[in-house]
């Protein structure tokens, strides 16, 4: 319950229809599901699947398989392969895993890794844990509803945090504003 209650405050612009249509419960009105407010509603039903609790083989038939190696067996994108390496537009990166917001166009920055990175993340929307692999230790980032693999935090990051949230492509899911 924490976690919907959670998510529906990150999603921000969508808040609004949300809570019209947690208010309505009828659902689809004939307001709530105008133009825009498509997404947001595809969320709300997507929040009734429990994440965390998904087994490999029902992940697999849902997610691409690169999507698969990144999300749930922590693989990494090759560099310079992500096709929105350089967006710019406005808009959310959401988790390709379970759609839950993740980082926001503002925070997006030219690391110059071939990887996109960002130096802020949604608040609450990712958990960390130590990573020792690499003969290094990293700060790994998932996502904090699916537990999908997003990519490692590091603190050479531009002001005004100083962090640099390395994701791979193929865990992000960018929607326009
Ligand atoms: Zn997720």
């Amino acid at each position: 319950m924490l976690n919907k209650t959670l998510s529906r405050r990150e999603l921000g612009l969508g808040a609004a229809v949300l809570a019209l249509a947690a208010c309505t419960k009828a659902g689809t009105t004939a307001q709530a599901a105008e133009g825009s407010t498509k997404g947001a509603m595809e969320k709300k039903m997507s929040e009734n699947i429990d994440w965390a609790n998904l087994t490999d083989s029902q992940w697999k038939a849902r997610l691409t398989d690169q999507e698969y190696k990144v999300l749930r067996h922590e693989a990494t994108d090759r560099p310079f392969t992500y096709a929105l390496l350089e967006n710019k537009e406005t808009g959310i990166y959401d988790c390709a895993g379970c759609e839950l917001p993740l980082f926001e166009s503002e925070t997006k920055f030219d690391s110059r890794t071939g990887w996109p990175s960002f130096w802020q993340n949604i608040d609450g929307s990712l958990g960390t844990k130590e990573d020792r692999k690499l003969f290094s230790l990293r700060t790994e980032m998932h996502c904090s509803r699916c537990k999908g693999h997003i990519g490692h935090i590091f603190n050479d990051g531009p002001a005004p945090t100083g962090k640099r949230f390395c994701a791979n492509g193929s865990a992000l899911h960018f929607r326009k504003a």
